[in-house]
């Protein structure tokens, strides 16, 4: 870990933000972050071979290891030429592909790293709401 203050660690825009995670998400990282509706403070970019919280998904049978996006990936079957890229970028073995594409919802960890490299773009992230974002305990507490 880093002491803050260390030279290493830059303030960045959110532009800059923006553009580092779209690199990683094409470079087949995941991301995560705090499960919690305020003051969320980190995006973590990893991969599932050394990420201990991922690695409740991909190693040990803990389907509750990371909590979900509330998003979900979408086929759209009239772009899909089945080339089976899609397969290899889920991390959590939700896709499989006969003529087209077909995602398992229960398995959609709502990442999006199929949609960023389905090189006929037929694949969008849908918002598709089930999981509860908390407050922060200090809102709790003034609700
Ligand atoms: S990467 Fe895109 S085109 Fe290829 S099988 Fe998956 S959804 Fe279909
Ligand atoms: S969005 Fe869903 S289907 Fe696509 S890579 Fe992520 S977990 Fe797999």
């Amino acid at each position: 870990m880093l002491e803050w203050g260390d030279p290493v660690i830059k303030a960045i825009t959110k532009e800059n933000t923006k553009k580092l995670i779209k690199e990683a998400s094409e470079l087949g990282l995941v991301h995560t972050t705090d499960n919690k509706g305020t003051n969320v403070r980190l995006i973590c970019s990893c991969c599932e071979c050394y990420c201990a919280l991922l690695s409740g998904l991909t190693k040990l049978d803990n389907p509750r290891a990371i909590g979900r996006a509330n998003y979900v990936a979408k086929v759209y079957e009239q772009l899909c030429v089945g080339c089976g890229t899609c397969i290899d970028r889920c991390k959590f073995g939700a896709i499989t592909v006969n003529e087209v594409s077909v995602i398992n919802i229960d398995k959609c960890m709502g990442c999006g790293l199929c949609a960023v490299t389905c090189p006929e773009e037929a694949i969008k992230m849908k918002r598709y709401e089930r999981e509860e974002i908390p407050f922060d305990r200090e809102e709790i507490e003034i609700l």
